[in-house]
């Protein structure tokens, strides 16, 4: 069993901030193990993830590269 701990995320190009609980041992198998992020936290959405990545989130993402298509299939569109 494990304890979720909590992220507190932040974008670096705006002020968003989000705050994810997810489970240590989750966030251990990525930041320690070598985890494939879209592998251990397959339950975030893209832009969830990429947060944590790259520090980058979805507004922004959108705004620097709004034409790269998503891999993820639960991409979510806005249209
Ligand atoms: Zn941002």
């Amino acid at each position: 069993m494990s304890e979720d701990i909590e992220l507190e995320l932040q974008c670096k190009y705006c002020d968003y901030e989000e705050l994810l609980n997810v489970p240590e041992s989750d966030y251990n198998a990525w930041a320690g193990n070598g985890a494939l992020l879209q592998e251990v936290f397959d339950y975030l959405s893209a832009g969830q993830r990429e947060l944590m990545k790259s520090g980058t989130c979805d507004t922004c993402w959108n705004k620097f590269f709004p034409n790269i298509d998503d891999e993820d299939e639960d991409v979510e569109d806005m249209g």
